[in-house]
């Protein structure tokens, strides 16, 4: 019998680091495969990103098309985009046994929790508003105008940290590292977990 997956939500500031977590987490050895799932958005490329790995890219009509067909877990407009999460592509995932990340914002994880309360929630705080800001500019992807807008929205991400089950304040990024992967190890050490996994094992070591 197939362990069902995992489901964790990672949600963070843009320039909390939360990307080069999540590329560090895909790397990680792990007993238990582990994906990141790919959300649909209207906004437009970055130079680099690539359309079905880091997001499927579509036009404003198709995404509300996606809407009224039930596509989505959850969607939410943020910076005037809208971001959302395929509903069939996440059963799938976790019911192959895979663990699955959502790298979605507060709207989205308030979504998810409604539907999925056993979901386990991540906030990734940058260290302060300075080094934010600092990180943000470093970028060199967006104009000014947009930066001020990222801090703003930040501020409003930020007032949504009690919501969330785990706190991750990414100040030395290797301690972050370590921390986000010892809580998907808790999540996984969890009894109703292993007694799913190893129930052949504990039925003989009770039997007569
Ligand atoms: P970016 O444009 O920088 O890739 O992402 C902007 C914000 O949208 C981030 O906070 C990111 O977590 C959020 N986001 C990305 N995909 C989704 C999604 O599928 N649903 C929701 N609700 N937010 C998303």
């Amino acid at each position: 019998m197939t362990v069902p997956g995992n489901l964790f939500i990672l949600s963070a500031p843009s320039g909390a680091g939360k990307s080069s977590l999540i590329s560090a987490l895909l790397k990680l050895a792990s007993p238990r495969p582990l994906q990141v799932s790919v959300s649909t958005t209207t906004r437009d490329p970055r130079p680099g990103e690539v359309n079905g790995q880091h997001y499927h890219f579509v036009a404003k009509a198709e995404f509300e098309k996606q809407i009224k067909q039930n596509h989505f877990y959850e969607y939410a407009e943020v910076f005037g985009n809208y971001y959302g999460t395929s509903e069939k592509a996440i059963d799938d995932q976790l019911a192959q046994g895979i663990d699955v990340f959502l790298d979605i914002d507060w709207q989205g994880a308030q979504q998810v929790r409604l539907k999925k309360p056993e979901v386990t929630t991540i906030f990734i705080a940058p260290p302060s508003k300075a080094e934010l800001e600092s990180r943000l500019k470093g970028r060199g992807q967006d104009s000014d105008e947009v930066i001020a807008g990222r801090m703003a929205q930040a501020q409003s991400e930020c007032s949504h940290y009690q919501e969330f089950d785990y706190i991750i304040v990414n100040d030395d990024f290797d301690q972050a590292v370590d921390d986000l992967k010892t809580i998907v190890n808790n999540q996984r050490l969890k009894r109703d977990q292993q007694i799913a996994k190893h129930q052949a094992m504990f039925n003989d070591l009770i039997a007569d």
